[in-house]
């Protein structure tokens, strides 16, 4: 893996990438506001950050956390406290909890889609309700996270997490009516509010790093698709002769791409399905096409974005559903079978178009859900307007309003007031800025992660606890660079590069959407953008090592390191279409998401369970009064999924 490791960095590189220049992540140490109107986070760090917390906090004047930037995410004050709780140190230093005296009908622990949406369907079945929503973050939203720019002024928005409206399988009706009630109609925005002409006439390339590849070279023109006049901006033989790989591995990559052998002939169709859904599309590649080892440096990251692994990682037969090339020889139809994974059953399972991606990716659903649950939080009624409605923060928790948000606030121990069984009422004890407080509703939803139930809920069943504790999250992280102009891709043609070697495995200029009021960048003499992807996996390992390994990495890596990993290969990729990173870049974002996807069940690894029995049914039996929502509780990184299981959350609890 090719990065700029920090030790062989001497200062005149560093000056050259523009480390020493005045970025608006200056404004932060390691990710945390410390100049004038900043905000701290609400770390558990007891007696460090009183002083300051007690000015700041979501009340504070000007707190709008859409805006930060350097390490955002899981950003740093988010996760301590939780981190303490698992470690078992934060009781000792706690101390007895303040009563809030708070009483409400039902707290939601997790304010991402999954908890709003819990909210939401509570207060439509019984509206005069009371709600606390509580989130460890900053913001709400959970992945559904808003990044704010103004590079030169002007008003650039992007997602810091979940992108897109789409899912394997069709919303389920009430995922449906939610989107709907919220004013959203998928496929109309999608015809309407996609530009599609922003990037014309511009293409994709491979960038070929030296110390993965031995000779560093960008590659445009790539062809796009597999198999025998399915290619587009050219032929495979064309593109492949232009970059450092060997012939030999140029040779078996037009196999891969063009072939049209059946690598299994005379096996019938389920047996090839079953024994492609037991190996990994690299054994694929490298024991039936018997593809040189070169060639699968081309191919290892090209999984990422939808698994977060490698393809030594993931199965050749959810590589075949998804189009990867390689079977177009292999005559399988494209049937539902056994031995998919959940993204990839979902894809050869026919559904209409139903998709679409706002400017801010799905906060703006986040968003949406919160103007409807809390008054005044946000100005405007259509989801157009939302798009650029400033969120009123100081109005999330206030005592007049029947819904409250509070942020910066980690739950840490969920209980029944007394006997389960007779119990009237849940406390919820939770750290923020340093204090510990308790509340109590008459039910609660846990639509926090899975992995945290267990110690913030220590009274469930160990059975439950174990299948809580089984699906591991898997980490990646989503970097938004503000550049001043885009003039370099337009120079080089080039709207996205796909980097295997490298820190980042993919760069792309940001989805031009326009819708209300906002405006995407049009000309490449204005400021845009740029999105990166890195999945900090560790190939070779099962793919919950592999998880957890990345998980240690990400909180282990400093901003400085991304960020000089992020000038680096934007300057290498970028340099010949006269990119400079210490005069081009404006603004850094990290979106660190150590616990990202929802683990999905991966027939390579994981046990083919029955119908039922699989860790994520387990997991979130109802408790008393203590429902699970949650992506996690479908074991399906999905945003949909994650609206279903705050439904079905809901239902438990008001079906009791
Ligand atoms: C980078 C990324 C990209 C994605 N892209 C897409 C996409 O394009 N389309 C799609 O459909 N899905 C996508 N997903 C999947 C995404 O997970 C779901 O779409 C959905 O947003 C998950 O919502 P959730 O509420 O279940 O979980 P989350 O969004 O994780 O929300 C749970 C919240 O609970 C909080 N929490 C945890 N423990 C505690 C505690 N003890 N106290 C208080 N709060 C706590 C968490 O910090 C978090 O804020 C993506 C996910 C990631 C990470």
């Amino acid at each position: 893996m090719a990065s700029s490791n920090d030790k062989n960095y001497n200062r005149a590189r560093d000056r050259e990438l523009g480390m020493d220049r005045d970025i608006t992540r200056r404004d932060f140490l390691n990710g945390m506001a410390i100049g004038a109107g900043g905000v701290l986070a609400g770390a558990w760090l007891p007696g460090m950050l009183d002083a300051q917390t007690a000015a700041t906090g979501q009340d504070a004047l000007g707190y709008y956390p859409p805006t930060l930037t350097g390490m955002r995410g899981s950003h740093p004050g988010s996760f301590e406290t939780a981190h303490a709780v698992r470690d078992g140190d934060f009781w000792e230093k706690a101390g007895k909890p303040v009563d809030t005296g708070e009483n409400y009908d039902l707290i939601v622990v997790g304010g991402g889609i999954s908890g709003l949406a819990a909210a939401y369907f509570y207060r439509k079945q019984t509206p005069s309700v009371r709600i606390l929503i509580l989130d460890n973050h900053d913001d709400f939203g959970g992945h559904a996270k808003r990044n704010e720019f103004r590079p030169g002024g002007r008003l650039l928005l992007t997602n810091g997490g979940t992108v897109a409206i789409e899912s394997p399988f069709p919303y389920s009706k009430q995922a449906r009516e939610l989107i709907a009630e919220l004013g959203i109609d998928p496929p109309a925005f999608q015809k309407e509010y996609t530009d599609r002409d922003a990037y014309q006439g511009m293409g994709f390339a491979y960038f070929f790093d030296k110390e993965t590849f031995e000779a560093e070279r960008l590659v445009t023109g790539a062809p796009s698709g597999s198999g025998r006049g399915r290619t587009a901006g050219g032929k495979w033989a064309d593109f492949l002769a232009k970059t450092p790989l060997s012939a030999e591995a140029q040779k078996d990559i037009v196999r891969i791409q063009e072939g049209e052998v059946d690598y299994m002939t005379g096996v019938p169709q389920a047996e090839k399905k079953s024994r492609l859904s037991g190996m990994s599309y690299k054994d694929f590649l490298l024991n039936l096409i018997k593809a040189h080892p070169e060639a699968l440096k081309f191919y290892q990251t090209r999984t990422h974005g939808l698994y977060g692994i490698g393809i030594d990682a993931v199965p050749a037969l959810d590589c075949w559903a998804i189009h990867f090339p390689g079977f177009q020889g292999m005559g399988l139809d494209r049937e539902p079978s056994k031995g998919l994974s959940f993204t990839a059953l979902g894809e050869v399972t026919p559904q209409e178009e139903y998709h679409f991606h706002f400017p801010d990716g799905n906060a703006s659903i986040a968003r949406l859900l919160v103007r409807s649950l809390v008054p005044g939080s946000a100005p405007g009624n259509t989801a157009e307007d939302i798009v650029t409605a400033k969120m009123d923060y100081n109005r999330l928790d206030h005592s007049d309003s029947a819904v409250r948000i509070r942020l910066n606030s980690t739950a840490v121990a969920v209980h029944h007031a007394g006997d389960k069984a007779s119990a009237k009422t849940v406390e919820v004890i939770y750290g923020r800025e340093g204090k510990v407080y308790s509340v109590r509703g008459k039910g609660t939803v846990l639509a926090c992660w899975n992995v945290v139930i267990p110690y913030i809920c220590p009274d469930l069943p160990p059975e439950q606890k174990q299948a809580l504790r089984y699906g591991v999250k898997v980490p990646l992280v989503y970097t938004v660079v503000a550049l001043r102009n885009w003039t370099s891709f337009h120079k080089l043609g080039i709207r996205g590069v796909s980097c295997p070697g490298m820190y980042h495995s993919s760069i792309n200029l940001d989805q031009a959407i326009n819708i209300g009021e906002y405006k995407p960048s049009r000309s490449a003499e204005d400021p845009i953008l740029v999105r990166m992807l890195r999945t900090p996996c560790q190939p070779g390992l099962p793919a919950r090592e592999q998880q957890r390994a990345g998980h240690y990495e990400l909180l282990a890596t400093p901003f400085e390191t991304f960020e000089r990993n992020i000038r680096d290969q934007l300057a290498r990729v970028l340099g010949s279409g006269g990119f400079d990173p210490a005069r081009d870049i404006e603004a850094i974002t990290v979106n660190r998401w150590p616990h990202g996807y929802a683990y999905e069940y991966n027939p390579l690894w994981d046990p083919d369970w029955p119908q039922g029995k699989r860790p994520c049914d387990i997991a979130r039996q109802r408790f008393g009064r203590i429902t699970i929502a949650n992506s996690d509780a479908a074991a399906a990184a999905y945003t949909d999924q994650a609206i279903d299981q705050g439904y079905r959350a809901v239902q438990e609890l008001l079906s009791r």
